[in-house]
């Protein structure tokens, strides 16, 4: 069985920081450059014909106060940190006025892509395992994020859980609701699901130091471990991309770890020199404005001993032990 590439992203906006971010802080002026960047992915999502799923917080999708307050769920969590809570914010008239907290004309645009998909972000940025939320409001929660994005034409199929806080136990709501998918965690105890006071600072470094330097095999899934008991898909996040400014520092390790993950040390010795010589002409991976998925196989030592059944290699590159598969090996596969 061929692999697959996931692209999903998380639309949220101020809707997913505003317990610890303002709005005049220095972070907005990340907030605000999504609404260049969010219509320039889709640009080269469109260029390039890749399929990209857009988890979406469901307040977005409303086009005025007057419709975002008639969607909202009467049963709310009652967090103990009240700060988590979002019914208190202060909201705009619209998204002229409040582009904030309002989004409909991107999540209409994304609609008008092809190959995106708009998945849910559940409807209020909804902490799934915060201490004051329980399984009735997730339920209220589940059933506004639905009905929103059904008022835009949309039919949710799939779900990325606020900061990964899944929560196994509502599995049979998300069912019901026609969900198919949620976006897991890579394995390992320090990617387990936890609410914000567990998530020590330790283990937000463990997980920085883990996407910097990965130990080991554990970011590939198999087929066989995405469809869960539960009915539903489980699709495992393995490679998160940070968002870095071109041209700095970030920028290159950015690249060269998007190359090294992929196997293709070839394409990242050449990542500062330019172009690739194996006659890419498409871009699906960071490797290079001239590299492709396909210009990455050609380029990357393989051993033929090593290919697998289902078509990926094994990474060769002499730091990671000959037989560890490499998460992102699966850029090779995009076209076939
Ligand atoms: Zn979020």
């Amino acid at each position: 069985m061929p692999g697959a590439l996931v692209l999903s992203l998380d639309l949220e906006l101020h809707w997913g920081v505003r317990d610890h971010v303002t709005l005049d802080a220095p972070y907005a002026a990340n907030l605000r450059g999504a609404r260049d960047a969010i219509p320039a992915m889709l640009d080269t999502f469109a260029a390039y014909e890749a399929a990209c799923t857009w988890a979406t917080v469901g307040m977005l999708f409303a086009r005025s106060r007057a419709e975002l307050e008639a969607m909202h769920p009467a049963r709310r969590p009652r967090y103990a940190d009240a700060r988590l809570d979002p019914y208190g914010e202060p909201v705009g008239d619209d998204e002229a006025r409040d582009p904030m907290h309002f989004a409909p004309s991107l999540v209409a645009r994304i609609a008008g892509t092809p190959r995106q998909e708009i998945a849910t972000h559940t409807y209020s940025h909804y902490y799934c395992l915060e201490p004051g939320q329980d399984e009735a409001a997730f339920a209220a929660d589940l059933d506004a994020a639905v009905a929103s994005a059904a008022l835009h034409g949309v039919h949710l199929r799939s779900i990325v859980y606020p900061r990964n806080q899944r929560n196994a136990a509502y599995d049979r709501l998300l069912r019901a609701a026609g969900i198919v998918a949620y976006r897991g965690q890579p394995r390992g105890w320090v990617h387990t699901p936890r609410g914000g006071g567990a998530t020590t600072l330790p283990v937000r470094a463990l997980r920085l130091a883990e996407a910097y330097a990965p130990a080991g095999p554990s970011y590939l899934v198999r087929w066989d471990e995405v469809a869960q008991p539960s009915g539903l898909c489980d699709v495992r996040a393995s490679f998160f991309v940070r968002p870095v400014r071109e041209g700095t520092a970030m920028h290159a390790i950015e690249r060269a770890r998007a190359c090294l993950g992929c196997g293709a040390r070839s394409c990242a010795r050449r990542a500062s020199g330019g172009s690739c010589t194996c006659g890419g002409t498409r871009t699906t991976s960071a490797c290079g404005p001239k590299r492709t998925s396909r210009c990455c196989e050609r380029c990357s030592t393989r051993s033929p001993s090593a290919a697998s059944d289902t078509g990926w290699s094994r990474c060769r590159w002499p730091r990671w032990p000959t037989g560890r598969w490499r998460h992102t090996s699966r850029e090779r596969v995009v076209d076939r």
